[in-house]
């Protein structure tokens, strides 16, 4: 299996519009973030999680031929307003999109073109299949367990893939749904800046303690801010089994 950063910024992406920071700034590619989503493959299945307003340009980066389903993490629009731009990846059959009722319910009110019973022409061929916490599912010969995270106060959905595990967006776990996470190797966690305290996503200072409680053999930082700092810098100052993910990288699992 393989996981390939598709983005790894917030829901402004970095740089920031109209931002002069050493960020924003930076002429290290690893400072410039889209919008956070990935590639998760595994053998023949190509699964991508969340699909942003960046997902068209990041498809043609990644050169990706195909996508067998879409899960989504949440309803937010950093998440989901590329999902028209599915189109050329439906045009021979119908694409499954994995999703939570209120996901599911912001997807419906995006695009209800997508859904009526006489669609416009041309319009992505998708499918909701909905996730609930409490059961694993499969897509062909991956076994996918959904986790329920907080993202303030509300719930949204994480995903354990074989020995990888992917969190976007959390600012809380419960205890019971920690436990999921115990073996795996490779943890994708959220951090929106290193220290100072946010509502709705945690920082690398809280993301920490999880990474050494689950004690992946890696751990990726993803959906981070400009505030971040320089990725050089900060990569020097964490753990050697935490790093900075980066728009492109890859990973084996
Ligand atoms: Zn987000
Ligand atoms: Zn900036
Ligand atoms: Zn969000």
């Amino acid at each position: 299996m393989r996981i390939t950063f598709l983005g790894t910024g917030t829901s402004t992406g970095v740089p920031e519009i109209g931002c002069k920071c050493e960020v924003c700034t930076s002429s290290d590619p690893r400072d410039s973030r889209l919008r956070t989503s990935a590639l998760v493959e595994d053998g023949d299945t190509t699964l991508l999680i969340d699909c942003g307003p960046d997902f068209r340009v990041q498809m043609l980066r990644a050169d990706v031929k195909k996508i067998d389903a879409l899960l989504m993490t949440h309803k937010h629009y950093d998440h989901l307003v590329g999902i028209d731009d599915l189109r050329p990846y439906t045009r021979d059959k119908e694409l499954p999109i994995y999703a939570d009722r209120e996901t599911e319910m912001q997807i419906r009110s995006f695009f209800p073109y997508c859904f009526g019973r006489v669609k416009y022409p041309g319009v992505a061929n998708i499918r909701i299949c909905p996730v609930d916490y409490k059961s694993s599912f499969r897509i062909n010969e991956t076994e996918i367990t959904p986790l329920r995270v907080f993202h303030g106060m509300f719930p949204i959905t994480a995903y354990r893939l074989g020995n990888l595990a992917y969190i976007t967006d959390m600012s809380y776990i419960e205890p019971g749904e920690l436990e999921k996470l115990k073996g795996v190797e490779v943890l994708v966690i959220n951090a929106l800046r290193f220290s100072k305290p946010h509502k709705t996503h945690q920082t690398v200072l809280e993301a920490l303690p999880i990474i050494d409680y689950i004690k992946p053999k890696a751990a990726y930082i993803t959906h981070m801010m400009h505030h971040i700092g320089l990725h050089a810098k900060i990569e020097k100052c964490l753990p050697s089994n935490v790093h900075l993910a980066y728009d492109g990288l890859v990973v084996e699992v």
